[in-house]
């Protein structure tokens, strides 16, 4: 297949953004691949070589792309600059340079699209002395070989800022309109997606397979699956009355491992799929001791836990075991506890099907005991009353209060169902619960801010459906001294000139950002406001009163932040309670 189809897409996409009409146009282009190219077209719509798991990064830093674009361009790095500076985007940069050298010659040949990600791999893959210079060459080799076109998406591909809507989850639509022409297929390509992470796979499963090899796909270890994420209801009675006798567990408030082994080899990754294995050697130790099994995937939460006083120590504390250097004394301060909550795999068995009850009777025998994981504390509750007492019960030892879990559900890989119940002990006091959201942008300060030249963030809720971030408060306390230099540094590295074509804003803030982080913030209340774009009808959104930041949360990408429709199940909770 030829690149410059894929390139063109790309270029109508952005004109466009309309989701329905480039999934059609994307779906084209898979139809018409070879079998052989479905997975590499897969990634390259994604914007990535292989899943993010795999460690590959293609990101190229600006000065590496310009020396390419100046060897191609015959134009000085200085004058490639002038032009980057210009356009604010090196990928138009590269456009417009080679527009003009294209204009001269004519000896381009034709890029193909598995030359242009075979290259892309040899960058990203290239390592040790010379690497630098052979990935300049590499680059060099396929704009020289490109339309301005090509040259644009190619640029913008090596530094991973191919922004536009490709998310995994048009790429799925995408395969199933390509094969059904509707959207039919789409939640099966869905779950063979949560339980492999890897979109190239389940593309040419597909394509090879049809959707019975796409029903075939399994948990594989070291592949992370999407964590299944839990619904709210403001209370035990609310919990009874949809799930019936249903299981509860103690919510652990840590951090959720999802751990993988395979003989001796064991991985751990977050809750979005970092591996984090070097940072928790006492937990690797202890799978290979206490896990029963020669291939296992589960998951579980960690918590640091004071031996002297028998507590459970704050998320706070518990974080600080995510952390790169330090790792030997840090774990010996504070050992980890992991309360092991779901088995997914084991030992060539997809256990994801099987209802909770039986997961939970497979994770019990094959935890063996012993001191560093054990079992998350459950009940079975056969009334509303026992719900109340097991949620105050988990409360008075220091939980955060307790999920309750659907006994016949399967477990619902990367999304928020109500299989899963959370009962938080916040839910009785202010806003129900704090919401996590994604800086979209920052303000300068005012005042004595000044001297950080940070005054506050601008931050939003998601909406899956349209992949837009649509602003739900601006927050301006709850910052220490430290904190402002802190967003200031962090801030500036992912500023962009113009709002980005994602985010969904009334409000200017002083400057946008690229959605990257997210933050947990509570608030006395959500009110409806014509200056939030979130939940909007009319002139009419949702947003925070008095919001204050609590914490930066590591552990979620942009799109895991709160969603618009649990904005509106928090607003719709809040007037129930207040009658
Ligand atoms: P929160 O910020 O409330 O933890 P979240 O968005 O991280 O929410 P939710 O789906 O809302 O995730 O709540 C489930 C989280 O609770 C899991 O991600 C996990 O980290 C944690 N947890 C603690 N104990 C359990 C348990 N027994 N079963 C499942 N999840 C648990």
């Amino acid at each position: 297949m030829d690149f410059s189809l894929l390139a063109e897409v790309f270029e109508r996409i952005e004109a466009t953004r309309k989701r329905l009409e480039y999934t059609k146009e994307l779906a084209k282009l898979f139809a018409a691949a070879k079998p052989s190219e479905v997975r590499r077209l897969a990634y390259l719509c994604n914007g990535i070589l292989l899943p993010q798991h795999e460690g590959i990064d293609l990101g190229v830093g600006d000065k590496l792309a310009e020396q390419s674009i100046s060897l191609v361009s015959g134009k000085s790095v200085k004058e490639v600059e002038t032009v980057f500076r210009r356009k604010g985007d090196l990928g138009e940069a590269a456009q417009e340079l080679l527009h003009k050298k294209t204009q001269l010659t004519l000896s381009a040949h034709a890029l193909s699209l598995e030359k242009v990600y075979d290259n892309l791999m040899r960058v990203a893959t290239a390592s040790g002395v010379g690497s630098q210079e052979t990935k300049v060459k590499l680059l060099a080799e396929l704009l020289s070989n490109a339309s301005p076109n090509e040259a644009r998406v190619i640029v913008r591909l090596v530094q991973g800022s191919l922004r536009m809507g490709v998310g995994e989850s048009t790429v799925l639509d995408t395969l199933s309109v390509a094969k059904a022409g509707d959207k039919s297929l789409r939640e099966e390509l869905e779950r063979a997606f949560n339980l492999t992470s890897d979109i190239g796979l389940v593309a040419e499963s597909f394509f090879e397979k049809g959707i019975d090899g796409v029903r075939k796909v399994k948990p594989i270890p070291f592949n992370p699956i999407r964590p299944a994420l839990a619904g709210r209801l403001p209370g035990a009675k609310e919990i009874f009355e949809k799930l019936g006798e249903c299981a509860a567990e103690g919510k652990y408030d840590g951090l959720r491992l999802a751990i993988h082994k395979s003989g001796e080899r064991v991985e751990i990754f977050s809750r979005k799929q970092e591996k984090m294995t070097h940072m928790f050697p006492d937990v690797v130790t202890a799978v290979r001791k206490q896990v029963r099994a020669r291939e296992a995937i589960f998951e579980g939460e960690a918590v640091a836990f004071d031996e002297c006083t028998k507590r459970f120590l704050p998320f706070q504390e518990t974080i600080q075991r995510k952390r790169k250097h330090g790792v030997g004394a840090k774990a010996k301060e504070l050992p980890l506890h992991v309360f092991a909550f779901e088995l997914l795999y084991c030992d060539g068995k997809d256990l994801t099907r099987l209802p909770y009850s039986e997961r939970r009777a497979e994770l019990a025998a094959v935890i063996k005991q012993g001191e560093t994981i054990e079992l998350a504390k459950n009940i079975i509750a056969k009334s509303a009353l026992a719900l109340k007492s097991f949620f105050d019960e988990c409360v008075s030892a220091g939980l955060e209060g307790i999920i309750a879990k659907d006994l016949s559900a399967p477990y619902t890989a990367g999304t928020r169902k109500f299989a899963w119940i959370k009962l938080k002990k916040s839910y009785q006091t202010e806003l129900a619960d704090s919401l996590d959201l994604t800086i979209v942008g920052y303000y300068i300060g005012k005042g004595k801010r000044t001297q950080f030249g940070f005054g506050g963030l601008l931050a939003a809720a998601y909406g899956p459906r349209e992949n837009s971030f649509r602003t739900v408060c601006k927050i301006g306390t709850g910052f220490s001294e430290e904190r402002m230099k802190e967003f200031k540094q962090m801030l500036s590295e992912i500023e962009v000139a113009k709002k980005p074509d994602n985010v969904d804003s009334v409000l200017v803030p002083s400057k946008w950002v690229k959605p990257r982080y997210v933050v947990s913030v509570t608030a006395d209340e959500i009110t409806q406001s014509p200056t939030h774009t979130c939940c909007r009808k009319g002139n009419q959104g949702l947003a925070l009163r008095f919001p204050r930041f609590k914490e930066l949360r590591t552990d979620k990408n942009p799109e895991d932040a709160t969603t618009e429709d649990e904005v509106m199940e928090l607003y719709e909770m809040q007037g129930q309670k207040n009658g």
